[in-house]
């Protein structure tokens, strides 16, 4: 879109929603009850069905800030190379640097935002309230267990009073992310809420536009959806989510079970 031409309502519209979800993730309460559909950007139909074994490698320009970080070819060498990273300034707060968890053969992929302090305390991705919530998708809704998929973040650190990740950290940090996609190669990879979202795929497009609408990251089916943290405080939300998960789970031909949304 051309910067100096003002931004169509339906863009607009979606924006505000963005904002005011971004805001309700950060905790501000008596915000406005959030919209439960948003238009379709991309059908499901048109992003490419591509098997684990097929999927292309990555394009190593997004490793060559660290070279030799292409070298990395599993994630147990790749956590050695990152190391007691302090390429960021968030390195001299944290308590543990959060890396993932899960299975390195994962067919399915959660992506969040960064750590919080539950998070930061234990080393280990989505294990506060809102990873509670995610178990419980992964455990309840979708019926494997957790250590089945692999699960991390776009920064490894937590930001210092759950602020926002600055885009230098992201900068820093997201090499990582790559490669841990590529060593990974899921079939699907779930991106939880705006940031993680628009991180990896590089767009400004908001959460409420993009999500329920299957994307393509280098190939690997990138599905979109709501973070479980605006989930806790958006309880009827979940259905979305669930909406969501559910069409990932046919991508990756798995029985939805027949009273789905389980999760409560
Ligand atoms: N939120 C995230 O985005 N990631 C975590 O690991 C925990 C909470």
């Amino acid at each position: 879109m051309d910067p100096s031409s003002p931004p169509d309502r339906r863009t607009l519209v979606a924006t505000i929603r963005d904002y005011v979800e971004q805001l309700r993730e950060e905790g501000m309460e008596g915000l406005p009850a959030p919209a439960s559909s948003a238009p379709r950007v991309m059908p499901a139909a048109s992003a490419p069905a591509v098997s684990k074994a097929d999927a292309a490698p990555i394009p190593t320009e997004l490793f060559s800030k660290y070279p030799g970080l292409e070298k990395s070819s599993t994630l147990d060498e790749l956590r050695e190379f990152i190391g007691n990273c302090q390429r960021c300034k968030l390195a001299p707060r944290r308590t543990n640097l959060v890396f993932g968890v899960g299975n390195p053969n994962a067919q399915l992929m959660f992506v969040g935002e960064a750590p919080g302090a539950d998070e930061d305390a234990r080393g280990e991705p989505f294990v506060g309230r809102a990873g509670q919530l995610l178990t419980d998708i992964i455990e309840r809704g979708i019926g494997i267990n957790r250590a089945d998929v692999y699960i991390c973040n776009v920064i490894k650190c937590r930001p210092p009073d759950n602020r926002n990740p600055e885009p230098d950290e992201v900068a820093a940090c997201e090499p990582f992310l790559f490669r841990q996609i590529d060593i990974v190669r899921p079939r699907a990879i779930v991106g939880l809420g705006t940031f993680a979202v628009q991180a990896v795929l590089k767009v400004k497009i908001p959460i409420s536009k993009l999500r329920g609408n299957w994307q393509d990251f280098r190939g690997i089916r990138f599905m979109p959806t709501f973070h479980p943290a605006y989930l806790l405080r958006t309880p009827g939300d979940k259905r979305l989510v669930w909406a969501d998960i559910q069409e990932v789970m046919k991508y990756l031909g798995m029985p939805i079970p027949r009273r789905g949304g389980s999760v409560s």
